[in-house]
């Protein structure tokens, strides 16, 4: 029964695909045309910013996409701090409210390479705790400011002493001083926000098995194991694709993460180098994704360098107006890959993990000039008024 209807669904996905390609083609004057848009509210109010974390929409990609597949991305920087890690950060602080570990006025400690930060910033702020952020030295300057801006104190730590160092800070802090130490990698409050929201979103946007492909990378690996969770059992004919820094391709080397009895590193992996992408891969496989991979919850392991995912970050900024940071642009690279080969009217969803915005003062925005080009200076000149006096 559950055969036929993925075979019927599939029916009336490919009529679909094929009544929209041929008004791509021979487009009617209604859809030439663009209707005035309108909006009518979402018709309630909100207690709290918070209320307004995930259902995060899935957006069609129109220009990029080759012409036999549909390609959709979750925009995770819809989330009220811009970034999926929203998610993790209120369900961090309330999963300890409830459990009576993380009292009135108490200050949260955690180790954060930014956007945990800026969502345990958001958080805190909202909630009225004090929040102490550790933080290696290498990461985007905005990131730091973001997290002040929110009211944070932002610890710095030597970039030679890696993730585990900023790790290892967070944790003397905490118990220094008393404070909660939100412990994203190894709380099991990161992967369930994700089982609660991210995949049943996907799961409703994408009904009956009617997704073939989700891409995600991993960070802490919240996202792939929560998803993984709920695909695996609800939609197991979904492939899942996970994708790693080429030059740090942890996963990929088979080497096994050892660990301290909390499940935290005990050493650093053997197969990390720095990589350019943001919020990817730390220098220990975090014991939240060690659950997709002892639970075989990926189907395919593709790596992918920082260089490719910059360049389609770009490119999504720049023919899709959609604007992700380098994790994205990275994410989008392999299901740009998984799109080319995959068989026609198959329907793929990629992670945007948070916004570009995130990164102007990183290689990502190389090349993006302060100052008018040849062609800008040109066109000022090409009418007489308001030119710049020293152009
Ligand atoms: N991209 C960015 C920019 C991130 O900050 C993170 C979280 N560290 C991720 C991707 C990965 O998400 P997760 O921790 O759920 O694996």
């Amino acid at each position: 029964m559950r055969r036929f209807r993925q075979a019927l669904h599939r029916e009336v996905l490919a009529w679909y695909t094929i009544s929209s390609r041929l008004q791509r083609y021979f487009p009617m004057s209604e859809t030439t045309t663009p209707r005035q848009r309108t909006t009518s509210g979402q018709g309630r109010t909100f207690d709290s910013v918070l209320d307004t974390i995930g259902n995060t929409p899935c957006i069609r990609i129109n220009r990029l996409a080759p012409e036999h597949v549909e390609m959709y991305v979750k925009a995770e920087f819809f989330n009220p701090a811009a970034s999926v890690k929203d998610r993790l950060a209120v369900n961090i602080i309330e999963s300890a409210e409830r459990a009576g570990t993380l009292q009135p006025g108490q200050t949260v400690v955690e180790a954060t390479s930014g956007n945990t930060g800026i969502g345990l910033a958001m958080v805190c702020a909202a909630k009225g705790y004090p929040l102490v952020v550790t933080m290696a030295e290498s990461f985007s300057i905005e990131r730091r400011k973001l997290m002040r801006f929110l009211g944070a104190r932002v610890v710095l730590t030597p970039k030679a002493e890696k993730g585990v160092g900023m790790y290892r800070k967070a944790e003397e802090l905490a118990k220094a001083n008393g404070w909660f130490l939100a412990s994203q990698f190894e709380t099991d409050a990161n992967a369930t926000i994700h089982e609660f929201t991210t995949a049943r979103e996907i799961i409703a946007d994408f009904p009956a098995g009617s997704l073939d492909y989700w891409v995600t990378g991993y960070g802490t690996g919240g996202t792939v194991s929560g998803v993984g969770r709920v695909l695996r059992k609800e939609s197991p004919d979904t492939r899942i694709i996970l994708t790693e820094p080429a030059n740090a391709a942890l996963l990929a080397s088979g080497h096994v993460q050892a660990r301290t009895d909390s499940g935290s590193p005990a050493e650093s992996h053997p197969a990390f180098e720095p990589h350019p992408i943001q919020g990817w891969t730390p220098d220990f496989i975090p014991l939240v994704l060690q659950e997709a991979i002892d639970g075989n919850y990926y189907d395919e392991l593709i790596p992918v360098s920082g260089a490719d995912g910059m360049a389609w970050s770009k490119q999504l900024a720049q023919r899709e107006g959609i604007f992700t940071g380098v994790s994205g642009g990275s994410t989008f690279a392999v299901a740009m890959q998984i799109a080319e080969k995959a068989d026609p009217g198959a329907r793929i969803l990629c992670m945007l993990p948070d916004t570009g915005e995130r990164y102007l003062s990183s290689p990502l925005f190389d090349g993006i000039a302060e100052v008018m080009s040849d062609d800008e200076v040109a066109l000022s000149r090409s009418t007489p008024g308001y030119q710049m006096a020293d152009s």
